[in-house]
């Protein structure tokens, strides 16, 4: 498993604990090799303003208390450090180095001597006692701070890498966990809307969450298209039953006026009587069909729809078919063609059934044809061993958006349920189930005002 955050956490883990311990490795050792000694320059330093005074022979009492005598042992200053009174004379040699009795008599003191000139000669000795501490701190002050650089450096490099992760972790994760978890509380009102950061699919694949946002976002988008469907669908059903109330409704008051003349005696004649009863009885067809054609809508759904399939010879099927259609389509004031672009071969089929699917497409087109001369083309050939027939017309067509739903039932496309077209919406899927059910498929293809075309195979 491809685990993008897992490995980006111990990635970031490792990169601290590898500063934090190179860090601490550096400064232990500038620790180990540091040099706690007094530094000769750094006294001269901050004795030098004074030691330049007395070179010029000014005693002032100055900051650090020191002694000066001569190359002859002569005390010439005392700052009120040794015991020596000026002029006495002291051992040269003995005041220049410290040695042990020195060492106990000033503890945290040290020593430092200086040999003073004058025009460039030696004329004598200058000896500071400087407390050990001023020393000690003014010059290895800066020295502590050097030794904790690599771990200050390092502390404020993982603090950095933390920000930087906090910066991503907040970016990249929880800001989508909180907008899919908004769009599902949203997703549960019924809003399908909300969407979660679009931008972020420019990262897509960089996490597992940039990978969760895809899919949420797929599976809100399939939702919200179902949504519409639905909404689609529940209105062509209430259509549905308006249609089928208003189609049913006509034959049986023509029935109910005819019958009640019967009774009433306004067909006096015999043959008048047989013209009422003819009409009652084509009337009577008329709601059987209507009945029968929603009997089979509602088996095909239910899957119960009744087909025979049995090896017939195309040409033998097909021909009289389309000559069938030619003088339906023409008694319409419609032109019609057919070409049959394939060699006869034996197809497996239902004949009632396929010719029920062709009568369906054919009426279909003139249903929706435009007011303009209208004409349908019946096409066959032969596709992968198998008969693709095409239904094309010129009528109004349907647009890119209606033709992914087509086929579902009681789908009716904007333009024919805005006109006032009768229609179920059921015609179609009724096809496609036929058509499945001999194991081929059916398609639609159109541009809007321009026509359509149904193709399905048979094998
Ligand atoms: P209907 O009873 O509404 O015709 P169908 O299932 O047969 O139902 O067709 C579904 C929808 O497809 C129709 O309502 C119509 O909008 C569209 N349609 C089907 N055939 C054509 C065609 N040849 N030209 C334009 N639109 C068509």
């Amino acid at each position: 498993m491809n685990n993008i955050l897992y490995k980006r956490n111990i990635i970031t883990a490792t990169s601290i604990v590898v500063v934090l311990f190179v860090s601490v490795i550096l400064s232990v050792y500038r620790f180990l090799n540091m040099n706690f000694k007094i530094y000769d320059n750094d006294i001269r330093l901050i004795v030098s303003r004074q030691k330049n005074e007395i070179e010029k022979q000014i005693y002032n009492k100055g900051h650090y208390p020191y002694l000066v005598f001569g190359l002859d042992g002569r005390v010439l200053y005392n700052g009120g450090v040794f015991e020596y009174k000026v002029g006495e004379m002291l051992n040269t040699q003995e005041m220049l180095q410290t040695d042990k009795s020195f060492s106990i008599n000033n503890k945290n003191k040290i020593k430092e001597s200086f040999v003073l000139e004058q025009n460039g000669k030696v004329n004598g000795f200058v000896v500071f006692l400087i407390p050990e501490k001023d020393v000690l701190i003014e010059s290895n002050l800066t020295r502590v701070i050097n030794i904790f650089f690599p771990m200050i450096l390092g502390i404020f490099i993982c603090i950095s890498i933390v920000v930087a992760r906090t910066l991503y972790f907040n970016r990249r994760i929880l800001t989508p966990l909180k907008e899919i978890s908004s769009s599902t509380k949203g997703i549960i009102a019924g809003n399908y809307d909300l969407e979660v950061i679009r931008t972020y699919e420019k990262q897509i694949g960089e996490n597992e969450i940039g990978d969760l946002t895809y899919s949420f976002e797929l599976m809100r988008d399939e939702l919200k298209s179902k949504q519409i469907r639905e909404e689609v669908l529940k209105k062509s059903q209430q259509e549905l039953i308006s249609c089928i109330s208003h189609d049913l409704k006509t034959p049986i008051s023509t029935i109910k006026a005819y019958s009640e003349g019967l009774r009433d005696g306004i067909a006096r004649t015999p043959k008048a009587q047989e013209d009422y009863v003819n009409i009652i009885i084509s009337k009577t067809d008329l709601l059987i069909d209507m009945i029968n054609e929603l009997l089979e809508y509602s088996n095909a759904e239910l899957n119960q729809l009744d087909i025979n399939i049995k090896e017939v010879y195309f040409y033998e099927y097909f021909i009289p078919l389309m000559e069938e259609l030619e003088v339906f389509v023409k008694q319409k004031n419609i032109d019609f063609d057919y070409e049959v672009n394939t060699a006869d071969m034996l197809v497996n089929i239902d004949k009632r059934r396929i010719t029920e699917v062709l009568y369906n497409l054919v009426e279909n087109s003139i249903k929706y044809m435009k007011d303009s001369r209208g004409i349908i083309i019946i096409e066959a050939e032969r596709q992968n061993g198998k008969v693709l027939i095409k239904v094309k017309d010129n009528g109004i067509g349907i647009s890119p958006d209606d033709i992914p739903y087509v086929f579902d039932k009681f789908y009716r496309a904007e333009k024919s349920r805005s006109s006032s077209i009768p229609g179920s919406g059921l015609g179609l899927s009724i096809c496609k189930y036929i058509i499945e059910e001999h194991g081929g498929e059916i398609y639609c293809k159109s541009r809007h005002n321009k026509g359509c075309e149904f193709g399905f195979s048979l094998g």
